[in-house]
């Protein structure tokens, strides 16, 4: 029984009944790939290559007139995509736009939301978050006239994997001016309560940000329910908006009075915008915080993109998303922990406590098992010192390519592969 249990058929049969699975033929999969880095950058779709044709098109024919008369009108574009993505994230179509990074989009949202006194003066961020969270909240901090290393308080870990939501809010004292957090931790997948820290946050009347980064097209958000103040999130992980897409941010509708700490001439009262007048009026909602002419070019394929998943419903994507990573578990525990294999699952076992992709943590043979599974077509990533990320994207990834992954672990390790590549890292792995 469980011998079968881990075999390929079983894998292959739970594809053919998977009603998802059909989707995979409207992804480009690089020829003999397993594909499992969709957590870095996700793959094009057919309807992401066709929305972006579309605007090379009407650039051909319409020029400058495209901005009112392409389809959609570029003027409108961000909001477009921000009413799309909206819908993934329990948020009001006015409350999301995408523009920016995600870095940039954390500077624009804490300079309006970090309101020191001199009481009350701290950011509360967690030690796990990856850097550039950080570097931004502390140059946040020197550009307020506060110290970037005293007045930020990073929760530490117990265990250096995740962290407990009771120590965050332990941390939420009266010297606190601004709660940001990740949502999900980009190295072992943990999901946060996201609702627990939240309420929180209010409880005490601390302004709580949020970065979605590695969750928003994974799992299902209610950003609105759970009362979060401001997020941001990345454009082109689980969202398949191509390299450097547009990231996204959005705006709690009782903060639309704030207005942009940063102003810029796409964040002006839109049905006025083009009166040219020197004094600035935001847009009364999330789209008041644009700063610049959106990159049309670079957020065109999210509008393709972001159909599919409007199309599927992102409950039934985190359904199947939630079954690949546990099957995965199941078979790393069943397969690849004893000696010789030795891995371990750094990932929360709680399924409603992790997003989209699963750590496998190993020794510093780490780096060379990933450059093995490399050559043997699939495509992983690798976080130092000891951590390999596989991330089976519902939309793209079925149950036999789960299987064969493990399968390809089993055998490099059976065989040694690793042993013949260089142990020195590459820039970007
Ligand atoms: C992917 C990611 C980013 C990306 O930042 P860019 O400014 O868009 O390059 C930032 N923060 C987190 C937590 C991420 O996961």
């Amino acid at each position: 029984m469980s011998e079968h249990k881990h075999s390929l058929e079983a894998a292959l049969e739970r594809d053919q009944r998977d009603p998802l699975a059909p989707l995979r033929d409207r992804f480009h999969v690089p020829p003999s790939t397993l594909y499992m880095d969709g957590n870095s950058l996700g793959l094009l779709s057919i309807g992401a290559e066709e929305s972006l044709a579309r605007v090379l098109d009407s650039w051909k024919q319409l020029g400058v007139r495209g901005w009112l008369e392409a389809d959609p009108p570029w003027f409108w574009y961000a909001e477009r995509l921000g009413e799309l993505v909206a819908g993934l994230v329990g948020a009001a179509p006015d409350e999301v736009v995408a523009t920016g990074t995600t870095t940039m989009n954390i500077h624009l949202l804490v300079s309006s939301f970090y309101r020191p006194t001199a009481g009350r003066k701290k950011i509360l961020a967690d030690a796990l978050n990856f850097p550039t969270d950080i570097y931004a909240l502390r140059s946040q901090l020197a550009l307020h006239g506060a110290d970037p290393e005293r007045d930020l308080i990073l929760v530490e870990s117990r265990d250096g994997r995740t962290l407990d939501e009771a120590d965050i809010e332990a941390q939420m004292g009266d010297d606190v001016a601004l709660v940001f957090l990740p949502s999900v931790l980009y190295r072992s997948g943990q999901l946060l309560d996201l609702e627990r820290l939240c309420r929180a946050a209010r409880e005490r009347s601390i302004p709580l940000g949020l970065d979605c980064s590695h969750s928003v097209g994974a799992v299902s958000h209610q950003l609105d329910a759970w009362d979060v103040d401001f997020a941001v999130w990345c454009g082109y992980k689980y969202l398949n908006g191509g390299p450097g897409a547009p990231a996204f941010l959005y705006v709690n509708r009782r903060h639309f009075g704030l207005g942009p700490a940063l102003a810029g001439w796409f964040g002006y009262a839109k049905e006025r915008q083009f009166d040219l007048r020197l004094d600035f009026e935001p847009q009364p909602d999330a789209g008041g915080w644009q700063v610049s002419s959106p990159g049309i070019l670079g957020a065109a394929p999210l509008l393709g993109s972001l159909e599919i998943f409007a199309e599927v419903g992102i409950e039934v994507l985190e359904r199947k998303s939630r079954e690949l990573t546990g099957y995965l578990i199941e078979l790393v525990d069943a397969r690849l922990t004893k000696a010789p294999y030795e891995f371990a699952v750094g990932t929360p076992r709680d399924p409603r406590r992790r997003s989209g992709h699963i750590a496998l943590e190993r020794n510093e043979e780490a780096y060379r098992i990933g450059l093995a599974l490399r050559a043997r077509g699939v495509v992983p990533d690798f976080r130092p010192p000891n951590l390999i990320r596989l991330a089976p994207v519902p939309l793209y990834t079925g149950f036999a390519d789960v299987w064969r992954v493990v399968q390809h672990l089993v055998e490099i390790i059976d065989g040694e592969e690793h042993l013949q590549y260089d142990a020195k890292r590459q820039a970007i792995t």
